[in-house]
């Protein structure tokens, strides 16, 4: 086929769609049904609506062929559990008495059987529920989602393609069933697995498939030769059924590397691409290979898991490269768009010239149908799209917000003294003890205490109106009073102020900063039927005044025990917000970190001796490939030094992370040269500390000794015998008391008991030191 041809029949698609629908309609309807609100024939309907409400959007937009089987009530990687019937046992009494709320138990638990684990859906925020596995494990074909919502897209008269979560990626996000040997590698299961897929490929045939889409974007990820031929069996293997729908293997995220040859060898009839910055070395592996001659490639030039309007000519340029390289090239988003909001449209409060470079999912649905018109019918077809988008890229390049001459400045004139402290740590932590004077094994908590309702309605009065500013202050003042004389009251030894000013430990801070955008509706998945609005790192960074001092200087007024000063690091700042395109992640993270340290500066020069700085997201934020983690830990840590540096040595910088084994990343968490970490590690029985211990991290760290993902209360002999376990890792000069996180989540009771069980395990220790 010649390349004019093939641009020719340049179709546009997507993988998948944001679930919720315009107002969070599935969140509510699901949230109903589990409040028994909602009965579970409304919820079906509830949600074939939106699901018909979906298509009907995309078709109308221009979008040749819709995906089907990505809607779910809950996380996709569940669907594919119950797909495939891999019920954990626990959970197989509740899924065969009622297959919706047996479903829900195994996302949420119920009164006797604890739900899967939920984890990080590779490098984005959205969670899956992670498959559980074993020797015993026996795979059946349960195909009825897929093959009826396939039915549902078709009814409406539409060309639609079934979305799977492919064979490989889905023994490779699983681990061992509980009781199950560590030892055990899921992927030993392929072979029992793939006859279960195969099924479920037949019966969309017959039910009207023409093609299917499987996806495999753990492919992307660092894969030994072993897992590869895994890979190059699944398919040989698929694609050897007869009568079977054609097959699209689907990867994202990051570029395929040694799994694209695999990929472009397989008897499978297309494979869809990210071909976004990320993964941009795709092309040139692409062209490598000699191309996919007789292959179906969609490519997915338009990025699905940021908000910024695509650069539509950059993207043709692209295109029109992989023209040569495949049968037929289709446009699509790089992944699915469950990862960005809805429609960008819906915000009022963003200055219409702004909204203009913020596409979402519907934007970029549109981005992808004018992409795939430009391919097939030549620039003269979309030219009034493609002058709209240079005057759009070009307001953004030309913005004061982008551009603001002072940050510039700044940036340019950092230097390595200023990511560099004063004295090396030994010296500081000599300074830090003459001066805090603290005892040994000193407890602190996290920083945040319980957020009340009666916080959250304090805040939402303040939205409405119906209480002013000064009224809101003193509610917050009040809180912080109290947090402070329960924890004089209770003993410990550097106290917070508790937090309760934050919504959230991101967006506080993005709210006071130059340079980030608030969406009203950005609602994007995060698991279930939780959503978050990410705040949008649009311009550059300034902070206008200082955000946290005025809390934390009123708390210590009201105490003469150290308030620790606390504050959300550069890193995490990022990581949990859609972050600019338009420059490298590490200039958008200094600039951060250098508003940030004038914060830190402000809080010292205020009295406060201790400040943290929290990086939980230190450790997620790593790139998928391990060989992109060196220069990621090079400016991740250089911005968390840049951040602190500046304080005297007498003032003790900590950290926290949570969330992660740490045991890979000792080295980078010693180059953030704080002087105090404190991690979670009270599920894992001190591991951390151990690991701590084997790396020869020199420094003071508090591995939790209070689980705070549960109400439940540790006990003081419990915590103590936590500490002890520490004591064995760590010597009593280097080892703090505290919870494994913040208390947010917590309430009152549960959080009181806990920590003076606390303060008594560190007590009893003590004397015995
Ligand atoms: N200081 C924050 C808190 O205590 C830290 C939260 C986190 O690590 N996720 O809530
Ligand atoms: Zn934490």
């Amino acid at each position: 086929m010649t390349a004019k041809s093939a641009a020719a029949a340049a179709r546009a698609t997507v993988y998948g769609y944001p679930r919720q629908g315009q107002s969070r309609e599935l969140k509510k309807a699901i949230e109903g049904y589990w409040k028994g609100r909602v009965d579970a024939d409304a919820l079906r309907a509830t949600a074939t609506e939106l699901r018909r409400g979906n298509w009907r959007q995309l078709a109308e937009a221009g979008i040749h062929e819709v995906p089907t089987g990505d809607f779910s009530y809950y996380d996709h990687v569940l669907d594919t559990s119950v797909m495939v019937g891999a019920i954990p046992e626990r959970h197989r009494a509740a899924v065969e008495a009622d297959a919706l709320d047996g479903y829900f138990a195994m996302a949420r638990g119920t009164q006797d059987a604890a739900p899967l684990e939920m984890t990080k859906w590779f490098d984005t925020n959205y969670h899956y529920l992670v498959p559980e596995l074993g020797p015993d494990t026996v795979f059946t074909a349960d195909s009825t989602k897929q093959v009826a919502e396939l039915g549902q897209a078709l009814a409406l008269g539409l060309t639609a393609r079934p979305v799977l979560v492919g064979p490989v990626t889905y023994l490779l996000l699983a681990k061992p069933a509980p009781g199950v040997a560590a030892a055990f590698d899921p992927l030993t299961l392929l072979d029992r697995l793939l006859p279960v897929y195969a099924q479920v490929l037949t019966d969309l045939r017959t039910a009207g498939a023409e093609w299917v889409q499987l996806d495999e974007p753990a492919l992307v990820q660092d894969r030994t030769p072993a897992e590869l031929n895994a890979a190059a069996r699944a398919y040989r293997d698929l694609g050897g059924l007869i009568d079977r729908p054609k097959l699209l293997v689907a990867s994202y995220f990051d570029r395929l590397g040694d799994a694209l040859p695999v990929l472009a060898k397989a008897p499978v009839e297309g494979l869809a691409l990210d071909f976004t910055e990320a993964a941009a070395a795709n092309l040139d592996a692409l062209a490598a290979v000699g191309g996919l001659p007789g292959k179906r490639l969609v490519a997915g030039v338009v990025n699905g898991r940021n908000i910024w309007v695509n650069d539509l000519e950059k993207s043709l340029a692209t295109l029109g490269t992989l023209l040569a390289l495949a049968d037929r090239v289709d446009v699509a988003a790089s992944c699915s768009l469950l990862h960005v909001p809805l429609d960008a449209t819906a915000e009022r409060d963003i200055e219409p010239q702004i909204l203009r470079w913020l596409a979402f999912a519907r934007q970029k649905t549109a981005e992808i149908v004018t992409l795939a018109k430009g391919l097939g019918g030549g620039t003269d077809t979309i030219a009034a799209e493609l002058a709209a988008n240079r005057a759009d890229l070009a307001s953004r390049a030309g913005s004061a917000l982008t551009h603001d001459p002072a940050v510039r400045a700044r940036t340019a004139a950092v230097t390595a003294t200023d990511a560099r402290r004063s004295q090396p740590y030994p010296e500081r932590a000599a300074a830090q003890r003459a001066h805090l004077r603290l005892p040994l094994l000193p407890t602190t908590t996290i920083g945040s205490f319980p957020q009340t309702t009666e916080l959250r309605t304090a805040r939402a009065d303040l939205r409405a109106g119906r209480i002013d500013s000064a009224g809101y202050e003193e509610r917050i003042r009040a809180e912080i009073g109290e947090v402070i004389s329960f924890q004089e009251k209770t003993g410990l030894d550097v106290l917070v102020h508790g937090e309760a000013e934050r919504n959230d430990m991101v967006q506080y801070f993005a709210e006071q900063l130059t340079g980030y955008l608030a969406t009203q509706h950005g609602w994007v998945q995060s698991y279930g039927t939780r959503y978050v609005r990410p705040p949008i790192l649009a311009g550059d960074i300034s902070r206008p005044e200082a955000m946290t001092v005025r809390w934390t200087t009123y708390a210590q007024s009201l105490t003469t025990k150290p308030v620790k000063g606390m504050l959300t690091g550069p890193v995490t700042m990022l990581a949990w917000s859609f972050v600019r395109d338009d420059q490298p992640l590490a200039d958008t993270a200094r600039q951060v970190a250098l508003a940030l340290r004038d914060e830190v500066n402000d809080l010292e020069a205020a009295g406060t001796s201790v400040i943290q700085v929290d990086e939980p997201a230190l450790r997620e934020t790593l790139p998928l490939r391990a060989c992109d983690h060196p220069e990621y830990l090079a400016w991740a840590t250089e911005v968390f030094r840049l951040t602190t540096a500046g304080v005297r040595p007498d003032t003790q910088i900590h950290t926290h992370m949570c969330y992660a084994e740490f045991g890979d990343i000792v080295e980078a968490i010693d180059d953030l040269d704080a002087d105090v970490i404190s991690l979670e590690a009270a599920r894992s029985h001190m591991q951390v500390a151990r690991e701590l211990a084997e790396h020869g991290y020199p420094r003071e760290a508090g591995p939790g000794v209070y689980d705070i993902h549960s109400p439940r209360v540790p006990g003081a002999d419990e915590a103590a015998a936590l500490l002890r376990k520490g004591l064995e890792a760590i010597p009593a000069e280097r080892l703090w008391v505290n919870p494994d996180c913040g208390l947010k989540t917590r309430a009152w009771p549960e959080t009181r008991a806990s920590l003076e069980n606390l303060v008594t395990a560190a007590r009893t220790v003590r004397t015995e030191l």
